[in-house]
């Protein structure tokens, strides 16, 4: 499965560069796989926390690279390496059994689509040393049908981004004039799949509500159309997330530095009404950057670097030994 990366085609990107002779393409990675951090999580949708909160994993790299960022340190970092750690299938199984001993109620790998042929090895391992519990992917829904096939019979849940379907603010924020078109095909792809629960993800830009409108306007005739006649087998619903929250990444433009207000929230809250999108999750509006992960931390997101925060448990780092 590795030769993928011979010629890598794996995501819209098409750079078609070497990825085993150490090339890098747009994603900035090779063939290794690198991860930033393994931890249990409790700040994910209810059914994805569930009672004993959520296994992360995070994989550094990114074939998308917003400009906005939250995970910056490890996605997309200005000229230098992202943060993170080279790992085999043998380490990453390890860190599989690690989280579910911890008592994790799931895997939830974290933006792994440049990187899915080392994972699914990594999945496959780590399902023969006893793991048990489902697996999640978390994505961008930058992604081709092909890799997506790959992860058919290894993953149990999917968690796509939905994050605009305006080719301008994708190309802009983004460089992927084509996510609209790609991100739609991926969910569909996700969507013919055999598996239990997709929850899409839509992130509120501030000052692009138009685009969150469009997106809500998009899943709401989904839904009639596909998503509730598959809902026999699969069961789709939204997730509304306002933490868009201002970063400071040198070579990056950030575009709106500012947090989603009030005004703005409350007219997506009137949409979902609107639009009869009844079943999903809307967090909370965010006003603040507490929550902002630090990668250097070995808990990322302990704001006062204790060991284990209200929201996350760490189980693994990158500069651990
Ligand atoms: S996975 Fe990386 S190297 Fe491969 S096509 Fe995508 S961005 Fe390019």
């Amino acid at each position: 499965m590795t030769s993928l990366y011979e010629h890598c085609n794996l995501c819209p990107r098409q750079c078609g560069v070497n990825r085993l002779k150490g090339e890098q393409g747009y994603c900035r990675e090779t063939a290794t796989l690198r991860l930033a951090c393994a931890s249990i999580h409790r700040g994910e949708e209810p059914p994805v926390t569930g009672q004993g909160g959520s296994g992360t994993i995070f994989v550094s790299g990114c074939n998308l690279g917003c400009t906005f960022c939250q995970n910056w340190q490890i996605s997309r970092c200005a000229g230098a390496k992202t943060m993170g750690r080279e790992v085999s299938s043998e380490e990453f199984a390890a860190i599989c059994i690690a989280l579910e001993e911890k008592g994790a109620e799931n895997i939830n790998i974290v933006t792994g689509s440049h990187a899915i042929p080392a994972i699914a090895e990594g999945i496959d391992c780590a399902r023969e040393q006893g793991l048990k519990i489902p697996v999640l992917w978390n994505s961008s829904a930058y992604e081709t049908e092909e890799a997506l096939e790959i992860l058919n019979t290894r993953v149990d849940a999917w968690l796509p981004d939905l994050k605009t379907l305006d080719p301008v603010l994708a190309s802009r924020y983004f460089n992927a004039r084509d996510y609209p078109e790609r991100a739609k095909a991926a969910i569909l792809k996700m969507l013919s799949l055999p598996h239990s629960l997709i929850i899409v993800r839509h992130l509120i830009l501030p000052g692009h509500l138009e685009s969150t409108r469009e997106v809500l306007q998009w899943f709401a005739h989904e839904y009639e159309t596909k998503f509730y006649a598959e809902n026999a087998k699969n069961k789709v619903i939204v997730s509304i997330m306002t933490q868009f929250t201002p970063v400071n990444v040198t070579d990056m433009c950030t575009p709106h530095m500012r947090y989603v207000n009030r005004e703005e929230y409350e007219q997506v809250l009137d949409w979902l009404g609107e639009l009869g999108i009844e079943e999903g999750y809307c967090q909370e509006l965010v006003r603040d950057s507490g929550w902002l992960p630090d990668f250097g931390r070995r808990n990322p997101f302990s704001a006062r670097g204790d060991d284990v925060s209200e929201l996350s448990s760490p189980v693994w780092h990158w500069k651990d030994t």
